[in-house]
């Protein structure tokens, strides 16, 4: 029979597909996932916002509800109530996705790169974009480390010791995962790509000086440079999903959340329709993001105390809200809580006013 579905790669939006395909029974012909490295995924962690209503879908495996953000003496914290921060490996989503696709009888998975547009009722596309097309990069090196004793990091650090760089801004990310683990990313929102290996190293620094007198092993690195909003339009092979299509956010990189609940939606008009719809985020989010990331462009040393303000103006969970910008009245709160002056310069394209 004619391939029905045909999804390239089958990373986090691939696999979040047809797991969500799989759901159904009896689906209206074959479905195939073309990828050819399926243990690429085990390589991440992957952190999201939820409530407790959402935790069967999402799924996290941790979750904290304190967080905070620093910048030089100044630390705002956080707890949140009706919003946690959730975690999981990319091995645990590629294990469930695996067992759930595996045992649908119509559902394929194929070790192969794809370059041309394979035939099939409907192609989706989840291929990475390359660097030279991202709009803004964060590009992050990760270090995950099991300490001999508890390490008593009570909060998540979202962003810490922000602080500008020449073509960008950098802070450390510390997520707590369990007792004695720990992980550590140094970040850059940048203009160029950093270099990683010199992330690398300030994770090993930073471990060193903040947990000198408790002995740590490394048990994993990761490291990528993700996209903060395209530059230019990619041609697709299909329907673009995953970061392809648009699913990461672009002022802070996460797409977990959008992309497990977006490809549900795809899949149920796939199969209650045999409808393949393109995902599109939301305008306002949209022009949010790109007022941020002209900020980080153009002026990226006014950007600490902007994070800080919005931090300290917010709640716990207006802060989640803003991390993950649902609604158009999270984006208005935002620029509620923002200070007034760089965001209107920046509105009216008057950086060296800010
Ligand atoms: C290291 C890392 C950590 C991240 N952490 C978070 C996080 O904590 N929270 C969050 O919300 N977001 C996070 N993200 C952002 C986003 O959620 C992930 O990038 C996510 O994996 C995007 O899913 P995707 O399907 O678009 O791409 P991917 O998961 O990268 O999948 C694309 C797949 O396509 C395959 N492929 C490439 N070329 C071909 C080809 N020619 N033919 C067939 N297959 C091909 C690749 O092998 C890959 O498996 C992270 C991203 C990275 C890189």
């Amino acid at each position: 029979m004619d391939t029905w579905v045909h999804i390239v790669g089958g990373g986090l939006s691939g696999l979040s597909l047809a797991s969500a395909l799989a759901k159904h029974q009896v689906l209206p012909g074959p479905v195939v996932i073309s990828e050819p490295e399926p243990e690429r995924l085990a390589q991440k962690t992957f952190s999201f916002w939820l409530t407790d209503e959402e935790h069967a879908f999402l799924n996290p495996e941790y979750t904290q509800s304190k967080w905070q953000v620093s910048a030089e003496e100044l630390t705002i914290s956080h707890t949140g109530q009706r919003f946690r921060y959730g975690t999981r490996s990319g091995q645990h989503v590629l294990d469930e996705c695996q067992a759930v696709i595996a045992s649908h009888p119509q559902i394929h998975q194929v070790k192969e790169v794809i370059d041309a547009t394979p035939k099939a009722e409907h192609v989706f596309d989840s291929r990475p974009i390359a660097p030279s097309s991202f709009r803004l990069i964060q590009s992050f090196s990760g270090t995950e480390v099991e300490f001999q004793r508890p390490h008593h990091i009570e909060a998540v650090g979202l962003m810490n010791r922000i602080e500008t760089t020449d073509s960008g801004i950098r802070f450390v990310y510390v997520l707590p995962l369990g007792a004695k683990r720990v992980l550590i990313e140094h970040t850059e929102f940048t203009t160029k790509l950093a270099d990683l290996s010199a992330l690398q190293s300030m994770n090993r620094d930073y471990l060193s000086g903040e947990f000198s007198t408790n002995p740590f092993q490394t048990i994993r690195t990761e490291s990528a440079h993700i996209p903060m909003g395209f530059r230019s339009t990619a041609s697709h092979l299909g329907i673009p999903i995953g970061a392809r299509g648009g699913m990461t956010r672009d002022a802070t990189g996460y797409g977990y959340r959008t992309i497990r609940y977006a490809c549900e939606a795809i899949a149920r008009d796939l199969v209650t329709h045999n409808q393949a719809t393109r995902y599109h985020p939301s305008l306002t989010t949209q022009w949010a993001d790109t007022v941020f990331l002209n900020l980080i462009d153009q002026r990226p040393d006014s950007i600490p105390e902007i994070l800080l303000t919005i931090a300290r103006r917010m709640t716990a969970d207006q802060f989640a809200a803003f991390m993950m910008m649902r609604t158009p009245s999270d984006v208005f709160r935002i620029l509620w809580s923002a200070p007034l002056k760089p965001f209107t310069c920046a509105l009216i394209g008057k950086y060296q006013w800010i």
